[in-house]
């Protein structure tokens, strides 16, 4: 099967406990992604909350410098890549195309900060992780301010390099502050709000998914802007009412695709980066987590799309550069 995956922390986790992007003991290693035909996979550098400015540039570049190492021990099987063409021949040749991606934007606060990692090929920005940044506010900031003034700025100088926002984490203003920009615009890994309160009981895990989530106003404004949002399959945010796992992906696949996102739904899994179920717990569940979908009615065409042609379709238009509002 073929898979794009918008979202993982398995770059950070390799170097956190020292375990090789080959055959660590983590959700996505290249042994248990050789399930997989086509593999695109966007690797997310987390930002910790704690870091700042020139710290977060430093573990940026810390982790960056340890992943690069991973990729050219595999260099046979996967390359990173910078540009569109890069995608395709990494995917003809049959390697998994990774992506490097920014979850948390305070590197960038750093002079200098945003060429150097336009440089190493960091495509997709998520602005904030849950707190607040130089630039806005997380989803558990407890502020309903939006974008600061250095986060707007931030969002023009994306939109003309042409490297994605990505709103997941964001707090409801600064996500519509992006949509207002030029910048191309992605929910890497979020889920929907309207099916944790219909399907979980009211607890502070529900009320915290649900501010880490998307309301259907805001699901259906990345529909009408031609966006993306990419699965979460994290437990809590899947709100998995009898832990059901495979079921709770159906629960808000459906959700999205009842209010129009046939073009917009993705995958973003969140692997290595928080609990999942043991059913969705890895690349190599991805061949199941199809046929299950398949058994409730999404046909092959619908599958195709969610598991890979939407996001790939959406990184061709930014990484080429025909479009950015898209
Ligand atoms: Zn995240």
């Amino acid at each position: 099967m073929k898979l794009f995956d918008l979202h993982c922390d398995t770059a950070g986790e390799c170097l956190r406990q020292g375990i090789t992007l080959r055959d660590g003991a983590q959700h996505i290693n290249l042994c248990k992604g050789k399930c997989l035909d086509t593999w695109a996979q966007c690797f997310a550098v987390w930002i910790p909350d704690e870091l700042r400015g020139a710290d977060a540039l430093a573990y940026f570049l810390r982790v960056a410098e340890n992943f690069r190492r991973e990729l050219d021990a595999n260099a046979g099987i996967i390359r990173q890549c910078k540009t569109f063409p890069e995608m395709e021949a990494a995917l003809t040749q049959g390697k998994c195309a990774a992506i490097l991606t920014l979850e948390g934007a305070s590197p960038l606060a750093v002079p200098g900060g945003l060429d150097q990692l336009d440089t190493l090929g960091v495509k997709l920005v998520t602005l904030t992780w849950n707190d607040e940044n130089e630039f806005g506010f997380g989803c558990q900031s407890g502020s309903e301010n939006g974008l600061k003034p250095a986060g707007k700025a931030l969002l023009r100088a994306l939109a003309a390099r042409g490297i994605i926002v990505d709103v997941s984490h964001l707090n409801r203003a600064g996500f519509y502050d992006a949509l207002e920009s030029e910048a191309a615009v992605a929910a890497s890994h979020s889920d929907c709000e309207r099916v944790l309160l219909d399907t979980c009981r009211e607890s502070e895990d529900r009320f915290f998914s649900c501010r880490r989530s998307l309301n259907d106003d805001q699901i259906r404004a990345l529909i009408d802007r031609g966006g993306l949002i990419g699965l979460n399959f994290c437990r809590s945010f899947l709100g998995d009412p009898g832990d059901d796992g495979m079921e709770a992906v159906l629960r808000h696949a459906a959700h999205i695709l009842d209010l129009g996102g046939e073009r917009t739904l993705a995958i973003g899994s969140d692997f290595d980066g928080c609990d999942i179920h043991p059913a969705l717990a890895g690349v190599d569940r991805m061949p199941d987590l199809r046929a299950f979908l398949a058994a409730h009615g999404f046909d092959a065409p619908l599958l195709e799309r969610i598991f890979f042609e939407n996001a790939m379709n959406f990184f061709k238009k930014v990484l080429q550069n025909e479009k950015t509002m898209l």
